[in-house]
C-alpha cells in the first residue's frame, strides 16, 4: 500500500520549498521531496553565490579605478578566497542540513529521493509509492540546457554548477549565451583575469531585456570581454594543453 501525506512537494528549490513551508506551517501534513539539495539552485549554485562572485569581482573593478581618482593601487586578482567564501561561507560545503531542519522544524516531513509521477496525485521514490490526499506540487525547477552542438558532449564544459564550484579559473573561457546568467559569469571571471569571449545568437546581449539594457552591458563588458552577437556556435573542440582547463565533470549535476 502506497505511504500518504496530505500533500507531496516535488523539488524543494526555492519555489518547492517556500509552498511546502507555509503549507506545514498552515497545519498540513505534506511531505516534501528533494532529489539534491533543499533550497535548490539559488543558495548553492545560483543567486547567492554567483553574487559573492561579483562583489569579490567588483572590489577588483574599484580597486583598479584608483589611479587617476585617487592614488595608486596594484591588484592582484587572487580567486581561491572567493572559492573559500563560497564553499564555507555560501554554501555549507553543499549542505543542506539547515534547510531541511528549516523545513521539518516547520512540522513537514522530508524525505530525499528523486520522484518520478506515477498518478494523478502520487509519486514513486526508490520504488516505494507516495499518494497526495490533498494535492501535489511538482516544482522542480530547471536545469541546464546543453545545446546541439557539434563536438560538445565530448568537451568538458561547465555549467553553472561547475562554474560555481571551480576552485581554480581557467586561463580562457567561451560562455555560449549572453543572458544574465552568462554575463555576470562572464564579467566575474574577466575581472580576475580570465580571457573571456560572450557568444550570443541573438542580435544583441540580453535579448530578454529591454535594447537599452543590451546596449548599456555591451558597452561595459566591451572593456573587460570580447564579445560576438548573432553568431550561433557550430562546433566545440577541447585540448588538454592548459594544466588549468576545466577540471570539473562535464554533466549536469542533476
Ligand atoms: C548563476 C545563477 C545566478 C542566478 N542569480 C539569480 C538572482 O540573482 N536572482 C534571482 O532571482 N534568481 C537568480 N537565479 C535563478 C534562480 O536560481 C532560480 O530562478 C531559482 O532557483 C528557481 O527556483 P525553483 O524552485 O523554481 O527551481 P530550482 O531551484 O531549480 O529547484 C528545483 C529543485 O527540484 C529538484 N528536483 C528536480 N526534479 C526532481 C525530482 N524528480 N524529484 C525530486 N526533486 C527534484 C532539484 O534537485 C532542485 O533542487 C540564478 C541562477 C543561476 C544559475
Amino acid at each position: 500500500m502506497a505511504e500518504s501525506a496530505e500533500v507531496i512537494v516535488v523539488g524543494m528549490g526555492p519555489g518547492g520549498e517556500d509552498a511546502a513551508g507555509k503549507l506545514a506551517e498552515a497545519g498540513l501534513d505534506v511531505l516534501g521531496i528533494e532529489a539534491n539539495l533543499v533550497g535548490g539552485e539559488c543558495p548553492y549554485w545560483g543567486c547567492v553565490p554567483s553574487k559573492m562572485m561579483i562583489r569579490a569581482a567588483n572590489l577588483l573593478a574599484e580597486a583598479r579605478r584608483i589611479p587617476g581618482m585617487a592614488g595608486a593601487s596594484t591588484v592582484t586578482p587572487d580567486w581561491a578566497p572567493v572559492a573559500k567564501r563560497i564553499r564555507e561561507e555560501a554554501t555549507d560545503f553543499w549542505n543542506d542540513k539547515i534547510a531541511v531542519d528549516r523545513f521539518t522544524g516547520k512540522g513537514g516531513r522530508f524525505l530525499r529521493g528523486r520522484a518520478r509521477v506515477v498518478g494523478r496525485r502520487s509519486v514513486e521514490v526508490d520504488g516505494v509509492e507516495y499518494e497526495a490526499t490533498r494535492a501535489l506540487v511538482i516544482a522542480t525547477g530547471t536545469e541546464p540546457a546543453i545545446p546541439a552542438i557539434d563536438g560538445l558532449a565530448g568537451t568538458p564544459y561547465w555549467t553553472n554548477h561547475d562554474a560555481i564550484e571551480a576552485e581554480t579559473l581557467p586561463r580562457s573561457v567561451a560562455v555560449l549565451g549572453g543572458g544574465a546568467v552568462g554575463l555576470e559569469l562572464a564579467q566575474v571571471f574577466a575581472r580576475f583575469g580570465v580571457e573571456v569571449t560572450v557568444i550570443e545568437a541573438a542580435d544583441r546581449l540580453l535579448p530578454m531585456e529591454e535594447p537599452e539594457a543590451s546596449a548599456v552591458a555591451a558597452a561595459a563588458l566591451t572593456r573587460e570581454a570580447s564579445q560576438f552577437t548573432s553568431v550561433r556556435a557550430r562546433r566545440a573542440s577541447h585540448t588538454s594543453r592548459h594544466a588549468d582547463s576545466p577540471s570539473h565533470s562535464a554533466k549536469p549535476a542533476r
